[in-house]
């Protein structure tokens, strides 16, 4: 069978290239071998999300006395929140599969492998496409020696079935995913300790901005041990006992391992059409073509960002360019970052050490959220910190905060419009609303604050 476009996996990265190419006229088969929608719709972004959710319904239920509402917290109904959770997932997975219906995409079921440069087998039948386009995602990586049994040693995936509030967690690894499980974990009643190898917890972020998170944890009771390496585990009958590289021993009913994610890549056929892979990760140019012309990689088979709206973003950046129409390449730096925990934690841009690295000389402003009356009608400590060039445009925007993701938005549009900071100042911002943080760090940088 013969389309314009093939594409293996259908999460994220892979649906959004096949609605874009359908969109721009193109034939294309959509091969996925679990559920539309991948990754992100059944295992991460959105059912965590709906974790979070009952999360901050339980800590407002805790605080309502703060608030002047009479409520009683009465624990965790864990039927209840994946009973919500399933629903919002399976809601979205069915509006997915019908827009690709509507679009006319060839949906085949099945395990796809790539045989020869452009051709992919599902079964006995054979798939050819003009071009092809991996993107068969990823999945979670352990540490060697570390066995993942689901029981007593489990990664996100199971956290997304289990079937009990756990009395404790250990953490393994501070980087998105463990901070955002983490903080479900401590909201629905859990004890919770982190450890994480690097000296701050979701180590890629400001250090500023770690700091912060670091702070409204220990607030929240939330332990962690920094700059500490995993040794060892050890389950036992009810639980397990972890052994850090300073001797240190923790015990706990469940070891979460969060240490990263690693692409699917191995066993499809890839490296014998002549796909150049480092380190499991498929090789891309700045338009996602791979080391075989004709043949494409997005989403977190590639080393990009292993963020849904960036595969979004590669997928139809993918389908323009098998299409003629040129697309530019993606500036990354400008591809914003959230990590939902509470407080969220939220960037686009560059760190401080990022713009040093590449000699941009900077000022910078930081704007305590303490100021803010919306942030504190919410309850929430943080910041927000711009940076920018100096005599020059904004070159990254930082920010902790309860529900403070959302303000990630008008950072992106300062940063990849490169706006200065004179001009964002001129913007009238709403108020009540955490968006002031922004305007007054603006204004501040601009030579005229206003409640600094
Ligand atoms: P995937 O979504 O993994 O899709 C790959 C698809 O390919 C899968 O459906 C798989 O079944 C299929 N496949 C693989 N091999 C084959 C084969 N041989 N034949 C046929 N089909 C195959 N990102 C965000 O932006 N925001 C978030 O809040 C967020 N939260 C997350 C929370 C967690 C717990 C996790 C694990 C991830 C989260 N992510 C988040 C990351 C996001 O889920 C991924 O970046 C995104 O799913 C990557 O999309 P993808 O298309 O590359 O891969």
């Amino acid at each position: 069978m013969a389309y314009d476009i093939v594409v293996l996996g259908g999460g994220s990265g892979g649906y959004a290239c096949a609605l874009r190419a359908a969109e721009l006229g193109k034939s294309v088969a959509l091969i996925e071998k679990d559920k539309i929608g991948g990754t992100c719709l059944h295992r991460g972004c959105i059912p965590t999300k709906a974790l979070l959710h009952s999360a901050e319904v339980a800590d407002e239920t805790r605080e309502s006395e703060a608030f002047g509402v009479k409520a009683r917290f009465d624990g965790i109904d864990v039927a209840g929140v994946h009973a919500f959770k399933d629903k919002i997932v399976n809601r979205a997975w069915k509006g997915v599969q019908g827009l690709l219906k509507g679009a006319g995409v060839t949906i085949v079921e099945g395990e796809g492998r790539l045989v020869g440069e452009r051709a992919i087998q599902v079964g006995s039948e054979v798939y050819e496409g003009a071009a092809v386009v991996l993107a068969t995602g990823s999945a979670p990586r352990s540490l060697p020696g570390l066995e993942i049994d689901g029981e007593r040693v489990i990664t996100s995936e199971h956290t997304l079935t289990m079937d009990r509030v756990p009395a404790s967690v250990i953490v393994l690894g501070g980087g998105v995913i463990g901070v955002e499980l983490a903080s479900v974990y401590r909201s629905f009643g859990a004890e919770v300790t982190i450890v994480e190898a690097l000296p701050h917890l979701l180590p890629l972020e400001e250090e500023s901005s770690s700091k912060l998170l670091e702070r409204a944890f220990r607030r929240r009771g939330i332990k962690y041990e920094l700059g500490v390496f995993f040794e060892s585990v050890k389950t036992t009958d009810t639980g397990v006992v972890v052994t850090l590289a300073n001797g240190k021993t923790l015990d706990a009913e469940l070891l979460l391992v969060a240490v990263g994610r690693g692409a699917v890549s191995a066993g499809l056929g890839f490296e014998e059409a002549g796909i150049t892979i480092e380190r499991g990760a498929v090789v891309v140019d700045e338009h996602c073509q791979t080391s075989v012309p004709g043949v494409y990689a997005i989403g977190d088979l590639i080393p990009t960002l292993q963020l849904a709206h960036a595969g979004f973003a590669e997928g139809i950046m993918v389908a323009e360019h098998i299409a003629g129409l040129n697309p530019p390449p993606i500036d990354y730096a400008g591809v914003p970052r959230i990590t939902y925990s509470d407080p969220e934690v939220a960037s686009v841009g560059l760190t401080s050490a990022q713009a040093a690295e590449r000699g941009i000389e900077i000022v910078e402003q930081v704007y305590d959220l303490a100021g803010n009356p919306k942030s504190q009608i919410l309850g929430t400590a943080g910041a927000v910190k711009v940076i920018a060039q100096k005599d020059g445009p904004v070159v990254g925007v930082h920010m902790v905060g309860r529900r403070i993701g959302e303000l990630v938005t008008e950072g992106q549009l300062i940063y990849n419009w490169e706006a200065l900071p004179a001009e964002v100042a001129q913007l009238i911002h709403a108020h009540p609303t955490q968006s002031e943080a922004v305007g007054e760090a603006m204004l501040a940088l601009a030579g005229k604050p206003l409640h600094v």
